[in-house]
């Protein structure tokens, strides 16, 4: 039975070859597709857009700075074929005086494809002071945010370009939070003031966009080892660039956090570290309080955190790389 449909087939071929004049010398089935060959992750064009985003200023609320890397990243979104979606809100910071206007904007991409909807997240704003600078007159400066802020958003934006090479297997939405970095502990708000911009959203999530159920959040991951004398070590940095396993995530999402992290040891990519690290009130919270499972991938913290010295002299592009890499084998392996 097996071998008389497999000469029927090789009939047939035979037959089509002919018939397209390609004469008839191809007489066995072709192939497999070959499977989606991933993309790589370019660092230096990362590295290029971290830059990109402290070159138009600290993005703190209501900057001029602010309102033009929204223009940028929403554009970028565009370009890469993302369904771009806004998600427009008002709010006061304990940093500042008075309301600001904040936008959350996401990308979705293969949208209805696969099974479940990844979402790729980190913070597009940068505090408004520099809270714990060494100098105490420039603790009232804003932090240039270069890897508070544009590291995540820089991996995520040479991700949005790589799926314009391969679209990712399920639907993935890329998600850069506003108003995540204005917080003061004691200030009496949830999360001390910490992720507003997450909270509004995930509060809020925009009836056009489907909901997430696993979500993979991106913070301070463009550090070096290289040790900052005008810092120096604070008692609250180990002064390296590396990513224990953060309790929350761990906790609210075990699974998730063992798959990225066996991905990332089998890259050798070694900041990536099977110990426990510091928890931390980040943008996963809101998400993992409304049944997500969402993990947080971040160095907690540099020593040049909360200061005017968060520079891209201080960052590192392979260390964009360790999480870029990862992350994409990630989206497509699954
Ligand atoms: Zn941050």
């Amino acid at each position: 039975m097996r071998t008389m449909r497999l000469l029927a087939i090789l009939t047939f071929c035979t037959a089509l070859a002919a018939s397209c004049g390609t004469g008839g010398t191809q007489t066995t089935p072709g192939p497999d597709p070959p499977p989606v060959v991933r993309p790589t992750f370019d660092q230096t064009r990362a590295f290029a857009d971290l830059v990109a985003q402290v070159d138009f200023g600290a993005r703190t609320p209501g900057s001029r700075a602010h309102d033009e890397c929204k223009a940028f990243l929403i554009g970028r979104l565009t370009t890469a074929g993302a369904r771009v979606v806004t998600h427009d809100f008002s709010s006061t910071t304990p940093l500042g005086d008075g309301e600001y206007d904040f936008t959350n904007i996401l990308g979705v991409f293969s949208e209805g494809k696969g099974d479940g909807v990844l979402l790729l997240a980190a913070h597009w704003d940068s505090r408004a002071k520099a809270t714990r600078d060494p100098e105490p007159a420039r603790r009232i400066d804003p932090v240039p945010g270069a890897n508070d802020g544009a590291s995540g958003v820089s991996v995520l934006l040479e991700m949005a370009r790589a799926f314009t090479e391969a679209a990712p297997p399920r639907t993935t939405i890329i998600c850069f939070f506003d108003a995540e970095d204005q917080g003061v502990s004691g200030s009496g708000l949830p999360q001390s003031g910490w992720a507003i911009g997450s909270r509004e959203l995930a509060a809020n999530w925009p009836e056009a966009l489907p909901w997430p159920d696993e979500m993979i959040l991106l913070d301070l991951i463009g550090g070096d080892n290289v040790h900052n004398a005008a810092v120096g070590t604070p008692t609250w940095s180990n002064d390296v660039f590396d990513l224990p396993m953060e309790p929350h995530s761990l906790q609210n999402a075990p699974d998730l956090v063992d798959r990225v992290w066996t991905i990332a040891e089998r890259r050798g990519h070694t900041a990536f570290q099977r110990r426990t690290g510091t928890a931390v009130s980040d943008d996963h919270i809101a998400f993992q309080e409304r049944g997500v499972a969402a993990i947080d991938i971040i160095d907690f913290v540099p020593p040049e955190w909360d200061t005017t010295h968060d520079t891209p002299e201080n960052c590192d592009a392979g260390s964009l790389y360790q999480v870029g890499d990862t992350l994409l084998e990630f989206v497509y392996a699954e």
